[in-house]
């Protein structure tokens, strides 16, 4: 028996470098962006086969699976089984949810010896679906939790930052089905599991995230969070209240009460156009008429589409959306919807933003609107934000191609319009910025910070089920559709995370519980026998409480060895070297720990008989359970 069993039931796993494959470099590739990029391909973990597609090479293995075994756990815990679904899916599956269709460009097609065509599986909402709907007819087989963690595909844009944006990538995705929304055995009950398990997940593998209220779901109130990890190089922004705790993405910030101006200032001269061809952005124009993007009003066309028929018919009333920022602000999709939804009472109504085409055709002069186009647009809602309304001087497009105006005065150019609730009204529907009033703490002002997304929980309501049919009889014998919910959780993403969260100049430094290994045992002299035995011997006694132990028996130089054990991350080194075995002792560091790490840092000397207690403290200080 092994002496102790504090860390796990598996005893730990012993390598040698000399056997496995570990090819670090001195510099990584020219075309590394991100330093979770750059030091994985250095340190030896992944390597690079297509744009946005790498290999997983052992280390990384490692820690993949370190952090699938966390997400194992943690979903088990709350209850969610594990299965595994194809990647290739039948485009018949899309029939009813045309995701086919909306994914776009996103989705990999391919066809196969028949010219039958298949995707390759980007998220898994309609197999699932499929699934469950074969197997479970009634209330009594619900509520029911499925994830998997499988690699998934997406033809990403731009796929960037290594492992951060792959078209290739691990995710575990769950999915839940209920008869209820609250209640024992409700999608509420079933995602509060889901946010605190998301919690556990990323504590434990340490890191430092925040849980931003996201995009508003089909069935009201904050249908959706997303977990960030906070970096400088995330490419999401999360604006935070430091006073009472609220945070959300851009897309979907609150901004608290802001003043508004009235449209009844005096003009501040004469409407003056001016001639302003081939200026691509409201900062050219703006340095072209000598006028900051502060004092410009934006005019953004969206089209809506009514609940009823198709989006040509809009709400009946209401077929265009002109949204009116300041030139320093930007438009923010989701609540320009909101803003239409009041102002046409169409409670299902969505927006996009306009075809070019389609607008142009209706009278809008795309790049130079104005807002008087709700006079002269049939069918056209003016939603100004607060911070755009009021007087003062403003310049605007002058809706005619390469031209726009100067001292655009509100009551003077839209006229009666302005006082027709049914048209015109003040609104938020831009993003918020830093400084702005929080939402929840009056007096406080939202903060910045930058973000990367790496779980994602969403309250998906009845949208698959019936879309894919999904009914089941409930107690009172009625047939209702399904109500569901998805969690997804960026495994390869969450690695590549932890590494721009936790590095130095010399390297990774991996969190205990994630790290490939918790050891590395630094051979000095590897063409002598004795002290080969006495790394071995170690490395046998840490493995069985529990450690893993990576031993470099290469024949390097030590100051290269020093160099690649910094690099790759092991976060606790000891060294194996004639003058600490001398004394009985080897050498103990804990990376980072002292000054001068990069191969200097000599560490302190361990009794052999101290070795595997200094080893457990050190590993329980860095949190291995
Ligand atoms: P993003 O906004 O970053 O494109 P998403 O919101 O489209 O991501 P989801 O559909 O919510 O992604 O997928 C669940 C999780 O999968 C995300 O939270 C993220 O951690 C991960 N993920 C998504 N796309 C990628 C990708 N291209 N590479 C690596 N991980 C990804
Ligand atoms: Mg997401």
């Amino acid at each position: 028996m092994p002496e102790q069993t504090a860390f796990t039931v598996r005893s730990g796993d012993v390598t040698r470098w000399s056997q496995t494959l570990i090819p670090t470099l001195r510099e990584a590739p020219a075309e590394a962006e991100s330093p979770s990029h750059v030091l994985m391909l250095r340190a030896g973990y992944i390597r690079k086969l297509g744009a946005g597609i790498y290999d997983y090479l052992p280390l990384a293995t490692r820690v993949l699976s370190k952090v699938s075994n966390i997400v194992r756990q943690e979903m088990n815990a709350a209850g969610a089984s594990e299965l595994l679904l194809p990647v290739l899916l039948p485009t018949e599956l899309y029939a009813g949810t045309k995701r086919d269709v909306d994914y776009g460009e996103l989705l990999f097609k391919i066809h196969d010896r028949k010219n039958a065509s298949y995707a390759l599986g980007p998220t898994h909402e309609e197999p699932i679906t499929e699934l469950v709907k074969g197997s479970v007819t009634s209330y009594k087989q619900l509520p029911v939790n499925l994830y998997q963690i499988q690699t998934k595909f997406r033809d990403e844009a731009r796929p960037r930052s290594g492992l951060l944006r792959g078209r290739e990538f691990i995710m575990k995705d769950a999915y839940s089905f209920h008869t209820a929304v609250e209640g024992p055995g409700g999608l509420n009950e079933t995602y509060d599991a889901m946010y605190t398990a998301y919690s556990n997940i990323f504590r434990r593998c340490g890191l430092s995230f925040v849980p931003v209220e996201a995009e508003s779901g089909p069935i009201g109130g904050s249908a959706s969070h997303e977990f960030m990890v906070t970096c400088e190089s995330g490419e999401d922004t999360i604006l935070r209240c430091p006073v009472s705790g609220y945070a959300a993405n851009v897309e979907k910030c609150e901004i608290g009460a802001r003043p508004r101006g009235t449209f009844n200032e005096p003009p501040t001269g004469e409407l003056t156009e001016v001639h302003t061809p081939n200026l691509p952005g409201i900062d050219e124009v703006g340095k072209f008429m000598k006028v900051k993007p502060d004092r410009m009003l934006k005019s953004i066309v969206f089209e809506i589409k009514g609940s009823e028929g198709s989006r040509d018919q809009g709400t009946g009333k209401a077929r265009w959306a002109l949204a009116v920022v300041r030139g320093d602000h930007d438009v923010n999709e989701g609540k320009v919807k909101i803003a239409v939804r009041a102002i046409t009472g169409d409670e299902k109504a969505t927006v996009a933003l306009a075809d070019e085409k389609a607008a142009r055709a209706a009278g809008f002069a795309i790049g130079y609107v104005s807002p008087r186009t709700v006079n002269s647009v049939p069918g056209t809602v003016l939603l100004v934000d607060n911070d755009a309304s009021g007087g003062g001087f403003w310049a605007s497009g002058s809706d005619k191609p390469d031209h726009h105006v100067k001292h655009f005065n509100w009551r003077r150019e839209v006229g009666a319009a302005l006082d027709d609730a049914s048209k015109v009204c003040v609104v938020d529907v831009r993003n918020a910025i830093v400084g702005d009033p929080s939402p929840r703490s009056e007096g406080a002002k939202l903060e910045a910070a930058k973000g990367i997304e790496v779980g994602h929980i969403f309250k998906l309501g009845t949208k698959y089920s019936e879309a894919m049919g999904f009914e089941v009889l409930l107690a009172d014998q009625q047939r209702k559709p399904v109500i569901m919910g998805c969690y997804g959780i960026g495994v390869s993403r969450t690695m590549a995370a932890t590494v721009e969260q936790n590095h130095d100049a010399d390297g990774i430094r991996w969190p205990m519980p994630i790290a490939p290994y918790h050891v590395i045992i630094t051979l000095l002299r590897v063409d002598e026998e004795g002290p080969k035995t006495t790394a071995m011997e170690i490395a046998k006694k840490l493995a069985a409480i529990g450690l893993d132990v990576l031993i470099d028996d290469r024949d390097e130089r030590p100051g290269v060895k020093f160099k690649d054990a910094d690099l790759i991350g092991v976060p606790i080194r000891l060294t194996v070297a004639d003058k600490a075995l001398a004394v009985g002792a080897v050498e103990f560091k804990v990376r980072g720990a002292a000054e001068g790490a990069n191969g200097g840092g000599k560490g302190t000397l361990c009794p052999l008989a101290d070795v595997v207690s200094w080893c457990a403290q050190a590993a329980r200080d860095g949190g291995l359970a």
